[in-house]
């Protein structure tokens, strides 16, 4: 057990540029906990559906019901799942739906005020991997190592693709080529955090290298960090 607190690594990048895989791998490694927050946004944008509330008429309903939310990240077989208020939310935070209205949601500021807060929190006593859109430039700006990956929209969507499609959703290519390009433009273009690379972070252009090249990458860049650290909060 490390006696770290804080978070060790942000890893910031637009949708499908491999953050979620390469944080995990990064925080097995490591012992350290891996937080998806993109997740959190997702619940939200889960609960708005369920709650039929509606982004632009309703938001400060939403941001109300953000802020009653409990989050907790739980081991379930070979993952780690999502809970809100003790429901395990994982495969309903998942469909292209919901993640279509997260970036919506995710731009009304009482709920990013909400879910930094509760991301601020989950590194209070142990040392995290966090990847998210805003991780290095507004949720932990002090994090020990923030890196920053890229990758072609093409070579993104068809990781999202494959992803959907093992998952039995039914989509098309072009359609999710889409979404995600509608989303990473209004997650790029939003007033509040808006995603963009930290001024030190390192940026990873992942179209040319295997995940397992940029988790080394990751995980070379980590331990020039540790030299030297402390072990104090970040
Ligand atoms: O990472 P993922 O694609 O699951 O995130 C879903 C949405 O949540 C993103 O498109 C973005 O709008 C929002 N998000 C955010 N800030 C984060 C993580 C995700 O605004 N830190």
């Amino acid at each position: 057990m490390s006696a770290e607190t804080g978070c060790m690594v942000a890893i910031d990048g637009p949708a499908g540029s491999g953050k979620s895989t390469v944080a995990r791998a990064v925080a097995d490694r490591m012992g350290y906990t891996y937080i998806d927050t993109g997740a959190m946004y997702r619940a939200v944008a889960w609960k708005v559906l369920r709650a039929d509330l509606e982004v632009g008429r309703d938001d400060e309903e939403i941001g109300r019901l953000a802020g009653e939310l409990s989050f907790g990240f739980r081991a379930v077989g070979d993952g780690r799942h999502l809970f809100v208020d003790d429901e395990d939310a994982e495969t309903a935070i998942r469909t292209p739906r919901v993640g279509n209205l997260s970036s919506p949601v995710s731009a009304i500021p009482q709920v990013r005020e909400h879910l930094v807060a509760a991301q601020r929190d989950m590194a209070r006593h142990e040392p995290v991997v966090m990847e998210g859109r805003d991780i290095g430039t507004v949720v932990f700006p002090s994090a020990l190592l923030k890196v920053f990956l890229t990758a072609s929209a093409e070579e993104r969507a068809r990781r999202r693709y494959d992803q959907l499609v093992a998952r039995g959703e039914d989509v098309s290519f072009e359609q999710v080529l889409a979404d995600m390009r509608a989303r990473d433009e209004r997650d790029r273009n939003r007033p509040i955090a808006p995603l963009r690379i930290a001024d030190d972070a390192i940026e990873i252009d992942t179209d040319p290298l295997t995940i397992n090249e940029v988790v080394d990458r990751v995980l070379e860049l980590l331990a020039d960090r540790l030299e030297g650290y402390d072990g104090t909060a970040v």
